[in-house]
């Protein structure tokens, strides 16, 4: 389970996950849709799925196709072939493989320092205590603890707290967890996974991990398990289903085909259903101010 992330702690890997917003990143992509049969998939570096991620379905049918080579995290040697595929059952859209732990460790063999805490304390504060004050608006209180899944820059992390919330955050590049200690923020390099808190969590964010994640679900179920029965679950990831990324697919200017951490495409409605089958009921829907073409999503613990 989650090979992805299994990775040496100290390496970046899909947790990582603090990114610039990519609409200031200056990289080119080529993209490629309507398969030709002749196209054989490189697939030096990723382990192919067998079914669909979220359903299990086996009829998987080919999507869309794009190069990553341009993509400022990629390695020369590995494959830049970014194959979509399309479940035929659930219609999730997804990379046909998910990176080994040899490829993941020479793609985040270095942590970029946007994704360390210290980044942009101030800008990333103010998005930030937006994020916290929509989970309070729907949690109706301040109170218990609230677990950041892949802290990145640790602004998350620090606006909870501000707020009032205990906080702790989980990373796995050591070198952020060693900074944001240092300003008086519990954090563990750990995978999600085996964290195992005192007590329930009346809170949980993965801001931009989801679609990072090989299995969403295991990730999901944990999530359920370790919080409390009202507690909230954030979520953030970019929506194909919104407006403005079919004018950028149309434009060929959508450069989420060539994110190469990327393993999944939601749309609002598909992510909702995922939610639901995993125990959880989405409250509240918004747009990020974060990422490029990002939605945020809050759901509730079902009882
Ligand atoms: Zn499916």
């Amino acid at each position: 389970m989650f090979p992805g992330c299994q990775n040496a702690c100290g390496s970046p890997n899909a947790f990582q996950l603090q990114r610039d917003n990519m609409a200031t990143q200056n990289y080119t992509f080529s993209l490629s849709s309507g398969i030709a049969a002749s196209i054989t998939p490189r697939s030096s570096g990723r382990i192919p799925y067998a079914s669909c991620p979220l359903c299990d379905g086996k009829q998987l049918g080919d999507h869309r196709h794009a190069s990553c080579a341009q993509h400022p995290m990629y390695k020369a040697g590995l494959s830049d072939e970014m194959r979509w595929m399309q479940c035929a059952d659930c219609k999730h859209v997804f990379t046909h493989g998910y990176w080994n732990e040899e490829a993941l460790a020479r793609i985040f063999g270095s942590a970029n320092p946007h994704q360390l805490p210290g980044n942009n304390p101030h800008g990333s504060r103010s998005i930030s205590a937006k994020m916290v004050e929509k989970v309070i608006r729907c949690l109706g209180e301040v109170q218990g603890t609230w677990l950041d899944v892949g802290f990145g820059n640790g602004a998350l992390l620090g606006a909870a707290q501000e707020y009032g919330f205990n906080v702790v955050g989980l990373d796995l590049r050591e070198q952020a967890v060693e900074l944001i200690r240092l300003d008086g923020i519990e954090a563990h390099v750990m995978l999600f996974e085996n964290y195992l808190p005192p007590e329930p969590l009346r809170v949980i964010s993965m801001a931009d991990v989801l679609e990072h994640v090989p299995h969403p679900i295991p990730v999901l179920q944990h999530a359920h398990r370790l919080l409390a029965d009202d507690g909230l679950l954030f979520l953030s990831m970019p929506n194909d289903e919104c407006y403005a990324w079919r004018m950028l697919d149309r434009t060929g200017q959508n450069p989420y085909w060539g994110e190469l951490e990327h393993y999944h495409n939601f749309g609002r409605e598909r992510l909702c259903q995922l939610l639901r089958t995993q125990g959880f009921e989405a409250i509240d829907y918004g747009i990020s101010e974060r990422y490029y073409l990002c939605m945020e999503v809050i759901a509730r613990k079902r009882a």
